[in-house]
């Protein structure tokens, strides 16, 4: 790994105090907003160029995790990273609410049955991480049960590491200030009232109680196998240039290659 971005990545250890990370930190990329749009393009066409090898080899999986509070920007990053990829290799998935059959299991199940196969790219939109983070919030199960599965997540990404899945997890770090413009936003813009989920007031009113979930969550799971990067998300230019990078990177060190031709194609001539 050796982007400017690299900066982000949470080693295993690090202590993470989101209250001190600047969201409006742009360090990496030395240019504002025009410029970042244009290596964006660059950086996707890279990505896209890449996806198409990892699927056409058919050997590496990856799996991204998108994490963040409610307006961060887990939707439009999704599609502004992998806007010109293919959709043959590239699925997400969305963790709202469990659904009856799925509180009725283990709370890796319903994540686990997504996980990406062979020449897949897999993005998760929350993941099984919001079993450390509103179900520990909510108080939804006894502090001993949320407690125990840290370990659990880490054994878990450490087996889909050691079967072969490449694992990014992103947190997108916005302010709370920038939050609450953001909700703003949403109810008085005629085309955004769709997005606002009463639901998310009470989320916000509890801020503080999901920063210390996420610190607790980033620290203790974030692994050389599978690392968090804490992006600074209050610009919209910056995060979508961070993840792209992060991703691109990531996709270039499997170097994927397409397979070797069939045998005896070479000079062949189609009737
Ligand atoms: P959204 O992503 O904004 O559509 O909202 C999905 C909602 O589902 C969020 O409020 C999440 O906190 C919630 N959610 C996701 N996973 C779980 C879970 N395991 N238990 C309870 N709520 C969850
Ligand atoms: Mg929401």
């Amino acid at each position: 790994m050796g982007t400017k971005f690299d900066r982000y990545r949470v080693r295993e250890g690090d202590k993470v105090d989101l209250c001190e990370i600047d969201a409006d930190d742009n360090s990496a990329f030395d240019g504002g907003k025009e410029a970042a749009t244009a290596k964006l393009d660059e950086v996707r066409d890279d990505i896209a160029v890449l996806q198409e090898r990892l699927y056409a080899e058919d050997k590496h999986k990856v799996l991204v995790v998108l994490q963040a509070m409610d307006t961060a920007g887990k939707d439009s990053t999704i599609r502004d990273v992998f806007k010109e990829t293919s959709p043959n290799g590239v699925h997400t998935f969305a963790f709202g609410r469990p659904s009856t059959e799925e509180l009725a299991h283990d709370y890796l199940w319903r994540t686990h049955q997504h996980t990406p196969g062979s020449g897949q790219i897999h993005i998760f939109n929350r993941s099984h991480y919001e079993d450390v983070l509103v179900v520990r919030v909510n108080e939804l199960v006894p502090e001993k049960t949320w407690k125990r599965r840290y370990e659990h997540i880490s054994n878990f990404e450490q087996m889909l590491a050691d079967e072969g899945t490449t694992i990014l997890k992103f947190f997108l770090n916005i302010s709370r200030d920038e939050q609450r413009e953001r909700l703003q936003e949403r109810v008085d813009l005629r085309e955004k009232n769709w997005k606002f989920d009463p639901g998310d007031l009470p989320v916000r009113a509890r801020w503080n109680d999901y920063m210390s979930a996420y610190e607790d969550a980033i620290e203790k799971t974030s692994t050389e196998q599978a690392p968090w990067f804490v992006i600074p998300a209050n610009r919209r230019w910056y995060r979508k240039l961070a993840v792209a990078e992060i991703v691109s990177e990531a996709l270039r060190d499997l170097d994927p290659r397409f397979p070797p031709p069939a045998a005896g194609i070479e000079g062949l001539v189609i009737e």
